[in-house]
């Protein structure tokens, strides 16, 4: 089955709502390739949705997937058991970019594409 192709609006929605910076480490992405993660792989049924959405330099892409328990735990990875991926919180940490500096956190996107916080218990 051939998979459909990441909609280029949904792909500038996200970019958008993470400010052009990597969700996992900040780094600015406004030059730097920009990878849009899907948190539950399309293998595993993942879909072109917001809240399954995140942008990630090329550097936390590679260690996301080579590292999926630490992924899972930071919510970068959404197990194919979870119902929803906008159930499932995730670290934000653009913490060099003042104007967004309130996200850094847990938060969880919401299928609108909307963020917010999380009180990870
Ligand atoms: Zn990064």
């Amino acid at each position: 089955m051939k998979k459909k192709p990441l909609p280029q609006r949904v792909r500038d929605q996200v970019q958008e709502r993470d400010g052009l910076r990597c969700v996992r480490c900040g780094m600015s992405l406004v030059i730097q390739p920009r990878h849009v993660h899907h948190r539950l792989p399309r293998s595993g049924g993942g879909e072109h949705v917001l809240s399954n959405l995140i942008l990630l330099c090329a550097k936390c892409h590679a260690t996301v997937h080579n590292s999926p328990r630490q992924a899972r735990e930071d919510g970068y990875i959404v197990s194919r058991y979870a119902d929803s991926a906008s159930r499932v919180p995730l670290w934000y940490a653009q913490a060099h970019q003042v104007s967004v500096r309130s996200r850094v956190g847990w938060h969880v996107i919401g299928d609108d594409g909307q963020l917010a916080a999380w009180r990870k218990t």
